[in-house]
């Protein structure tokens, strides 16, 4: 149904600033789309539209997590372990039990239900190495109304048997996705995801970046983590000037490329990064759980290389993007204290806000879509009830930036009244 809802708005307009509007007026259409946001009481002009008044609730986009794994869901808070042993441990035992298709479809239910609770409207997810346990992904977020890209793990080398694959059938297969799934002007979209250089032949990766060529694809890999993990593939590809210089050779950076992690960047990696417009996606819970180190955010960003934000889970231990907003912000003050400010000033409200929304729409290509509340977008938004966010109700507290930073330190899924997709409440 069109409608005109008040409440106090709050997106953002560039990586550092925010646009704030008390009140304002977010008109949206009945096909879904943005038809305004203003200030101005509109309703004269929108005869038609229903008006909600969300006079004491507020309303921000709704959130996007550039990184997380579907299957690690289900031990999310537990490990503690650095990345490579973790993944050992933990990861792959569960990740092989996606052999069986019902296991991975109740798993992907859950995974984009509590997504949603959570208030994160566009995801950027893993699966396994598993066909059918990636289609029943697919089919659960179809019915959930997220939007997704999604995609098949692969790996065809240095891996537990149980999730090793011949390189011409991991190829075959996620073509095989691609072509029943990807659908770049609907909802949901394939990714393809070679695990990291370490689970990864040259070929293989080659593969991806063909098929990423040929058919305009979002890739999806892990970036320089862990040291141990940046050593491992140091001996492997021994050719190679960095990390980063592999990807390169290979042909996978570019501007619907996602890196995860990214913690441990020389200078010229950053600037190869920057070049083809690669995004760092930014864990900075998992950095902290698996011990992997501190990213450091803002000379990152005084480079100028684009970055977004991701739950990692379950890496990460929560899939709220409160926490993990909050989470980068508190990591970028330590960083601050123990190099004496010369990691420089740490990450602001606004900034969080960015990579968690339109950072993160603007590096899977839905810059245009998704991401902020303007014109012409899709109407993905929340709706927040900011009283249950003080100890007191309504209080003397509630200046926009007050409720936003509110929102970041105390928000969780209990505060979200209403999450919309499209315009309709999911
Ligand atoms: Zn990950």
């Amino acid at each position: 149904m069109a409608s005109i809802y008040k409440a106090l708005i709050i997106t953002p307009k560039t990586p550092t600033r925010l646009e704030i509007l008390n009140p304002g007026y977010l008109v949206v259409s009945k096909e879904g789309s943005i038809e305004e946001v203003t200030k101005r009481d509109p309703r004269r002009r929108y005869k038609n539209h229903r008006f909600v008044d969300h006079s004491d609730k507020l309303i921000i986009p709704g959130l996007v997590d550039s990184h997380n794994h579907l299957p690690q869901y289900a031990f999310a808070g537990i490990g503690g372990k650095e990345l490579l042993s973790w993944l050992k441990t933990y990861t792959f035992p569960r990740e092989t039990l996606f052999k069986d298709s019902t296991l991975a479809t109740e798993a992907a239910k859950v995974f984009f239900k509590d997504l949603i609770k959570n208030g994160t409207t566009t995801t950027a997810t893993y699966v396994t190495i598993h066909k059918g346990a990636t289609e029943a992904a697919f089919m659960a977020a179809k019915k959930a109304k997220i939007r997704a890209l999604i995609g098949k793990v692969m790996m065809d080398r240095r891996s537990p048997r149980a999730l090793s694959e011949k390189t011409a059938t991991s190829l075959a297969e996620a073509q095989e996705l691609i072509d029943r799934w990807h659908d770049p002007e609907g909802r949901l979209q394939y990714i393809l995801t070679p695990r990291f250089a370490l689970s990864c032949s040259a070929e293989l990766m080659e593969g991806v970046a063909r098929l990423a060529r040929e058919k305009n694809l979002p890739i999806q890999t892990h970036l320089s983590e862990n040291l141990n993990e940046i050593a491992a593939v140091k001996k492997l590809f021994p050719k190679a000037q960095s990390y980063t210089d592999l990807y390169n050779r290979l042909g996978l950076l570019g501007s619907k490329t996602l890196m995860a992690h990214g913690v441990h960047l020389s200078p010229a990696e950053l600037k190869l990064l920057k070049k083809t417009q690669t995004t760092i996606v930014h864990c900075p819970t998992s950095n902290r759980f698996l011990m992997s180190g501190t990213m450091p955010f803002r000379s990152y960003q005084k480079l100028g290389v684009k970055m977004a934000l991701g739950s990692d889970v379950a890496g990460g231990y929560s899939l709220s993007l409160f926490n993990e907003m909050r989470e980068a912000i508190e990591s970028s003050k330590s960083l601050a204290v123990s190099t004496d400010g010369k990691s420089g000033a740490p990450m602001t409200l606004a900034e969080a806000v960015y990579l968690a929304t339109l950072g993160g729409a603007r590096a899977v290509g839905l810059g245009e879509k998704v991401g902020s509340l303007h014109k012409g977008k899709n109407a993905d938004f929340l709706v927040i009830d900011y009283r249950r966010l003080s100890p007191m109700g309504a209080d003397d507290y509630e200046k926009p930036e007050q409720i936003l930073s509110r929102l970041i330190y105390r928000g969780g899924p209990e505060v979200i009244t209403g999450v919309f997709i499209g315009g309709e409440k999911v």
